[in-house]
């Protein structure tokens, strides 16, 4: 999956003199030469070693897999990491900006004229509600690091550098598969309570999409857009959610409460 690497002196030196066309095209797309600097800068930091070829390339942002390889090799194993870097070049943030507007925690950074500070205050977004996340305890990636527009995080995925799948390509094996959609189903309820009760967040592009699966976990993923209980527009967001939700349910089979009822189980 992850042919081409970025190696370390092309992201040195900004060249890439990779042979694969599409691969170089993806890179190129997101790294400049400030975005450069801040790889190399977690480079030399120790967070990662090796930047690898695009596990997902976004509208608004790609995300890579990378490798740290320990400083005792014969002991430890490499540790797999993964980095989203927001696109800064791009008008798409515009639309972005109603999930932040009617948000106390960033009403001073608000800046429309400024693509590049809107960018930055993505990313925080991502970084900060994934921190909130994880001290809660919900299955998440860990945020290590975040500079400007670049968000270092674990990598949920196997050793290999494989990225585990999303929920909507999720495959189940079994004779009880109806059972496990019903227990994920179950699981990912709780999971929305939690994010409301204790993290007091609203996902707010909650779908298979965002939610990756392993091994009967559910790992939720892309929480940039996220909202507090305050914002606006929160239960509206939290209903276009439940909906998304129990629409996948409902195509897997099972058999979902009524939206209303997930609601009050969230919110109450
Ligand atoms: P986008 O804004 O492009 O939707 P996401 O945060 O949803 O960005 O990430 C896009 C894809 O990258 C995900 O669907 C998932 O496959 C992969 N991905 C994101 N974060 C991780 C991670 N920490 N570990 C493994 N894969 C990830
Ligand atoms: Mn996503």
């Amino acid at each position: 999956k992850h042919a081409a690497k970025i190696r370390l002196d092309n992201v040195k030196q900004g060249q890439d003199r990779d042979k694969d066309k599409s691969d170089r095209a993806t890179a190129e797309l997101v790294l400049d030469q400030r975005t450069r600097m801040i790889l190399l800068q977690m480079i030399n930091r120790g967070l990662v070693s090796e930047i690898h070829g695009a596990i997902s390339t976004g509208k608004e942002a790609n995300v890579y897999g990378a490798v740290l390889y320990p400083d005792n090799p014969d002991a430890d194993e490499p540790i797999q990491r993964a980095i989203k870097i927001y696109k800064t070049a791009i008008l798409v943030f515009k639309d972005r900006e109603r999930y932040i507007a009617g948000e106390h925690r960033f009403k001073a950074g608000s800046d429309k004229g400024n693509n590049r500070k809107m960018v930055k205050l993505w990313a925080e977004k991502e970084f900060r509600n994934l921190r909130r996340l994880h001290a809660a305890g919900i299955a998440c990636p860990e945020p290590l690091m975040l500079k400007l527009h670049v968000l270092v995080m674990e990598f949920l995925g196997d050793k290999r550098g494989y990225a585990y799948p999303r929920l909507r390509d999720a495959r189940l094996a079994g004779d009880d598969v109806d059972d496990q959609w019903h227990h994920l189903y179950v699981q990912l309820l709780g999971i929305m309570r939690r994010l409301y009760q204790v993290c007091n967040l609203v996902h707010a592009d909650l779908s298979e999409y965002n939610i990756l699966y392993h091994d009967k976990q559910l790992y939720i993923i892309d929480v940039s857009q996220s909202v507090e209980h305050d914002h606006p527009h929160s239960l509206e967001f939290l209903r276009m959610d439940i909906k998304n939700v129990g629409d996948f349910f409902r195509r897997q089979g099972v058999d979902t409460l009524q939206d209303r009822t997930i609601f009050n189980f969230i919110t109450a």
